[in-house]
């Protein structure tokens, strides 16, 4: 498999995002896709360079950069994205999944959200299933992969060590997400585990959305709906497409399905 490589129909990276002197010692060469709808999006393009050239957090900086430079063995050809990864889908996507943040071998490698491991294979395929992507697959971030009226994101946009990112690297990235609701401005948010639940209700909080006090609970199933003058949001809680989960039982494809097509439903509304 080859690296990220940047399309001539996606939109330019984002300045000074080219060469490794961006990068430091180590990263890699090349432009990740990214978010191709970002094309149609000034403001969505401007949030994506902001995104990719931020060092906001030292310990997550340095983790994703290491684990680019050790590799799986797996990967060991391939060149690692190593930096923060953008949202990817429907830039006026009316459904916004809410994750936690990229894998270490995954999104942190192909620069993709989502994109290159088991959870993304689970996450993509159902997107596939409901109509909502045009191919069940998610490899690298050139494969072709369209998302229609979706988008996915997370509330940090670092790998972190063993998938914990502190309170304050989630208070230091909650900006990027703050940006991404108000630009591509959802009406249902699929909230894949209490990570992200909490980091969206925070989030929504502090954009003036009336979220109750105390907040709800997350739950798989779970269905809060938030309001801010005219506006509504519809959450709903799906346990995370990690491994643990998909492997064990506790998150099916059938449930999956089950809240994206409840998802599509509440969009439609
Ligand atoms: Fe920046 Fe967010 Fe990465 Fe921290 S987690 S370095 S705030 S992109």
């Amino acid at each position: 498999m080859s690296g990220p490589r940047h399309r001539s129909d996606e939109p330019a990276p984002p300045p000074g995002a080219r060469g490794p002197a961006a990068r430091g010692p180590g990263a890699p060469t090349t432009i990740p896709p990214g978010d191709p709808d970002a094309a149609h999006s000034p403001a969505l393009a401007s949030l994506d360079a902001d995104v990719v050239e931020c060092r906001r957090c030292p310990r997550l900086v340095a983790w994703r950069e290491q684990v680019g430079r050790e590799r799986r063995a797996a990967f060991r050809d391939e060149t690692y994205w190593a930096r923060p990864v953008p949202g990817f889908g429907d830039a006026a996507a009316r459904i916004l999944v809410v994750g936690l943040a990229p894998a270490a071998h995954g999104a942190n490698r192909t620069g993709r959200m989502f994109t290159g491991d088991r959870s993304g294979d689970f996450l993509f395929a159902a997107m596939h299933r409901v109509g909502l992507a045009n191919q069940p697959t998610s490899v690298s971030a050139d494969d072709g992969l369209r998302l229609t009226g979706i988008r996915a994101t997370a509330p940090v946009r670092c790998a972190p060590p063993a998938n914990k990112p502190t309170p304050d690297e989630r208070r230091a990235c909650a900006p990027f997400l703050a940006r991404e609701l108000e630009i591509v401005d959802p009406r249902v948010a699929v909230v894949l585990g209490a990570f992200g639940w909490a980091a969206l209700l925070d989030t929504l909080r502090d954009l003036g959305w009336a979220v109750p006090r105390p907040a709800p609970r997350f739950g798989h199933g779970a269905e809060v709906v938030v309001h801010r003058g005219p506006r509504t949001l519809t959450l709903l809680g799906c346990f995370h497409v990690s491994q643990q989960n998909t492997f064990t039982g506790r998150l099916t494809p059938d449930m999956l399905d089950d809240v994206l097509r409840r998802a599509q439903a509440l969009a439609r509304d």
